[in-house]
């Protein structure tokens, strides 16, 4: 049984992680970090499968910021009608586009505070980007990073920003990019939101979630029976 406390432990889970998931990165298609920022626009409350069917045919119509600044709203929304919200990201893809044709050379800003400046560019959204394009050590926190997160014990925030704190102080930076997608992968696929597959999990051993579940007869059926 491997036994490990505090901060050795979160880098032992850091490690299994990793190695669950080599290579892991972005599901989402793009030719250019301005299309990488319109997919991930594109992709709240929407499968990665269902934007890349979406963006397939859009970029090669429109391909840069210039292309899209001289959409009109409706006929972008047109183009994008297969995903949630579209009106809503119809209106701020264009109005974002304008805005990186007029202040930013039509290039994607580095920096947080420009890239949040733009129509529909919220903290997750530019932290893909900065992640996924830049490299940079920040972590996006979704669903998924923030339910695995609590389970496995790297961090008991109760806010998205104060779990992207919390991972951002043990993964290490160069582990950052692949960690964010370990973590999207591990929900997707065995730690479920409803039904986690703790049975199957190579990270039991050292998940609190799911030691306190087999400890606690109440949360765990096989042990209730046993009592019984
Ligand atoms: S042991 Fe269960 S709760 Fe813990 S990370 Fe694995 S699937 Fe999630």
């Amino acid at each position: 049984m491997i036994r490990s406390s505090g901060k050795a432990k979160k880098s032992r889970l850091i490690e299994i992680l990793a190695g669950l998931y080599p290579g892991a990165g972005t599901d989402l298609s793009y030719n250019s970090t301005f299309q990488l920022l319109v997919a991930v626009m594109l992709s709240a409350q929407c499968t990665d499968r269902q934007v890349n069917k979406i963006t397939g045919k859009l970029f090669e119509k429109y391909r840069d910021p210039e292309d899209f600044a001289r959409l009109e709203e409706e006929d972008l929304a047109e183009e994008i009608k297969g995903v949630g919200l579209y009106r809503n990201k119809s209106r701020n893809i264009v109005k974002a586009s304008r805005l990186l044709v007029d202040n930013h050379h039509s290039r994607v800003p580095q920096n947080r505070d420009d890239l949040e400046a733009l129509p529909g560019v919220g903290r997750k959204t530019a932290n893909v980007v900065l992640n996924v394009a830049f490299h940079a050590p920040v972590m996006p926190v979704d669903t998924h990073v923030f339910r695995v997160s609590h389970r496995l014990g790297l961090s008991a925030g109760k806010t998205p920003e104060a779990v992207e704190k919390d991972l951002e102080e043990i993964i290490p930076p160069d582990l950052m990019g692949t960690m964010h997608h370990c973590l999207i992968l591990h929900g997707r696929r065995v730690c479920r939101a409803r039904s986690p597959l703790c049975g199957e999990c190579r990270l039991a051993e050292l998940c609190p979630e799911h030691r306190s579940k087999v400890l606690t007869p109440g949360r765990n059926p096989e042990a209730r029976s046993q009592n019984e």
